[in-house]
């Protein structure tokens, strides 16, 4: 098998029959062979029903993997990875906004260029509010200072990967899974093309922009542990200035027998260290969360019913 294309698929209902065309289109020709892996993500809507019936008419060798309920698209992801057979794997959204004919390119350089591993697309223009750009380039910058892997801006999940490169992927096995992070962190080499996003082919992203905080949250406390060092820091700091502090009162009271007026500042000081404290607590409280999760061992995700096309299970 050539080409494996994994497409994590959470209500994308309208958009199952639309996206397996494309991909036909784009690719049927061009490929000695290539599979199509669905990966139904715990859809509400028709998705599972839908890519059921698709799975028996399929012009191509095409498995559908259901989840037995939403686990997210990193584990979406991994699920379709594991099932891969191909020499080249790409990882590409379900809703038609990434071109399947950019994929031709991609295959294309990793077949020139024997020493790459992986060609990532990434977006030249963003169709999304320039506070959301903003907020990702900021993100992006500070995860690149905060780790030492490469995380190259508007670069997504949209890649293709040598056979290689997706073991040592499927080697890291952590639940709290930070896909782009992964992808950077086992190294390899990464070359990086430029596609142009298209609308939506229909249905409404599943990124609220608190989705997309708490998925930030999740990459940097996955990936660093700068926030813990920030809190040494901070702690720090407080101390050094709070000893100078002190001997600044005992000072004033002893040299010029000045009584420090009291009140307002102790509750402003008591809150201040006291907001500082449990902002740290809650920090320290998302890396145990994790050291929690991870310890229990489950099962990144778990799997109701998977089809394949040329499978005698299929009913
Ligand atoms: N997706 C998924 N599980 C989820 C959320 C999204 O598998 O919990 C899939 C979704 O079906 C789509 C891809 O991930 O194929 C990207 O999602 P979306 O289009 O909502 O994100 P955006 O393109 O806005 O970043
Ligand atoms: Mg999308």
């Amino acid at each position: 098998m050539k080409l494996s294309l994994v497409i994590p698929c959470y209500n994308e209902e309208a958009n199952i029959q639309p996206m397996l065309d494309a991909c036909v289109t784009a690719l049927e020709g061009h490929l000695s062979s290539y599979e199509l892996i669905f990966v139904n993500d715990g859809s509400r809507d028709g998705t599972w029903k839908t890519l059921k019936e698709l799975c028996k008419q399929a012009p191509c060798p095409m498995k559908a993997i259901n989840f037995s309920r939403n686990f997210g698209k990193d584990a979406a992801i991994y699920a379709g990875l594991q099932q891969a057979a191909g020499e080249y794997v790409t990882v590409i959204d379900g809703d038609l906004q990434q071109p399947p004919e950019t994929v031709l390119e991609m295959v294309a350089l990793l077949d020139a260029q024997p020493h790459l591993d992986c060609v990532a697309a990434y977006q030249e223009s963003r169709k999304e509010t320039r506070f959301i750009a903003f907020c990702k380039k900021r993100f992006y910058r500070l995860m690149d200072k905060a780790c030492a892997i490469e995380f190259h801006e508007g670069a997504s999940d949209f890649r293709t990967f040598r056979r290689g490169m997706v073991e040592a992927i499927l080697s890291l096995r952590e639940y709290d899974r930070f896909s782009k992070g992964i992808f950077s962190w086992v190294g390899f080499n990464t070359a990086y093309i430029p596609y142009t996003a298209r609308p939506r082919h229909a249905g409404d992203t599943s990124w609220s922009f608190f989705k997309l905080v708490r998925y930030a949250i999740k990459g940097i406390v996955s990936f660093t542990t700068f926030p813990l060092k920030l809190a040494t820091v901070i702690g720090a700091i407080t101390a050094l200035l709070s000893l100078l502090y002190m001997v600044f009162v005992v000072v004033q009271k002893l040299a010029f027998g000045i009584a420090v007026p009291g009140y307002p500042t102790i509750i402003v000081l008591i809150l201040l260290i006291g907001g500082i404290q449990m902002l740290m607590l809650g920090l320290l409280g998302e890396y145990i969360a994790r050291v929690f999760i991870q310890g229990k061992h489950r099962p990144l995700y778990i799997t109701k019913e998977t089809l394949c096309n040329d499978d005698d299970a299929l009913d």
